[in-house]
């Protein structure tokens, strides 16, 4: 049987139709009792497990994990944005050169596996496109309106289309999480948006593809008692620093560009003041030192801050007060990037054996080598 040995690990050539689904912000609460129908049978007679997912908990370096089944040390993939030393600006981290490892989705394209991948958002697509010999494309640039569950609906109807036709081997679906940065999990349209997706990877089980599906991060409420986002403003607090925020992408209505992990650029500024500064600070949480982020988090040490700040599970970090546009966010703020939101779903629609000790934690990178390589159980 042929496989491809990417970052260390083989991957097997699929037998049959495989699916990844990483359904963007799908918090484990989003997927409670009482589960839609294809959901519920999973929870059954399938796999239900969780996964921690990479750090920070954002889109473009969990995306990047799972595809390369590696985390961002090794991918250096290290927020949706970073500031770039060379050239001393924040920019955004979309474009293939940021990438420093191969995907599988390549690799098996290369063996001529037929690849598909298709995202909700265009921000992606360069990153995990399979290229030769695959193909992708973003609901995004079809038309759909990213602020609207329609993209992510669309980013399926594409994978249950390719399985119709026959087309493709290997499918990676990727949606985007507008609806969990607006409702909370139970609400009426949270509710009627994971019933559209669950009639829709019913449609993709009926016909016979294997389907694993996880998420990139989980959400929270990250609003004050009066309504009001609660954001530690760390530009404010420490005047000379440059301030980067991860989670920074162009999709500014969803979470305005607040999250729950920030860069601290110190140029000229004492390390141990500035963490000294910070320190006790309602909403902050965690001060890392670059070294000790590309430890415990296994981050790329050249593509974070001097300082790596993770906020309280109620909390989101920003610059200055006066860098931020509160207007989308005015009404409520959900949002991710800290350890908060590290826990995602990780289910299948087979029952498989997961041959791992008990003291190694399943990784939401691990998804592709459980969906191709995991015997039935
Ligand atoms: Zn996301």
């Amino acid at each position: 049987m042929s496989s491809a040995l990417v970052n260390g690990r083989l991957y097997r050539v699929p037998e049959r139709p495989s699916v990844l689904i990483c359904l963007d912000g799908s918090d484990p609460a989003y997927l409670e009792e009482p589960l839609p129908p294809l959901l519920a049978s999973w929870k059954k007679n399938g796999t239900w497990l969780t996964a921690k997912c990479a750090m920070p908990s954002f889109t473009n370096p969990n995306n990047v994990s799972i595809v390369t089944g590696a985390p961002p040390a090794l991918h250096g993939i290290s927020g949706n944005h970073f500031y770039d030393p060379a050239t001393k600006r924040d920019v955004q981290m979309t474009a293939r050169e940021y990438l420093r490892a191969p995907t599988i989705l390549e690799a098996l394209s290369a063996q001529d596996v037929r690849v598909l991948s298709v995202t909700a958002k265009r921000k992606l697509i360069d990153l995990i496109a399979p290229g030769r010999g695959g193909r992708a494309f973003s609901a995004e640039e079809n038309g759909c309106d990213v602020y609207s569950p329609e993209a992510s609906y669309f980013v399926l109807d594409a994978g249950i289309r390719a399985l119709e036709a026959r087309e493709a081997d290997l499918i990676y679906l990727s949606t985007t999480d507008y609806v969990q940065h607006k409702h909370a999990p139970g609400s009426r349209e949270a509710v009627a948006f994971y019933r559209g997706i669950d009639e829709r990877l019913a449609r993709m089980d009926a016909l016979g593809a294997d389907i694993l599906l996880t998420a990139d991060h989980g959400m929270n409420d990250k609003t004050k008692p009066d309504g009001s986002p609660n954001v530690v403003y760390l530009g404010d607090r420490l005047p000379g620093a440059h301030v980067t925020l991860p989670i920074t992408d162009p999709y500014v209505v969803h979470h305005g560009a607040l999250g729950g992990c920030a860069m601290i650029h110190l140029d000229d500024l004492d390390r141990e003041h500035a963490r000294s500064a910070l320190e006790g600070e309602p909403g902050v949480e965690h001060i890392l030192s670059r070294e000790e982020a590309a430890v415990e988090l296994e981050l790329p040490a050249d593509r974070i801050g001097d300082l790596i700040v993770l906020a309280a599970k109620d909390a989101v970090l920003g610059k200055r007060a006066d860098d931020h546009d509160l207007s989308h966010v005015a009404r409520g703020l959900r949002s991710h990037g800290s350890l908060h939101e590290q826990t995602v779903p990780l289910i299948m629609n087979r029952r498989i054996t997961v041959s791992r000790g008990p003291l190694i934690e399943l990784r939401n990178w691990d998804a592709l080598d459980l969906l191709l390589n995991s015997a039935r159980a």
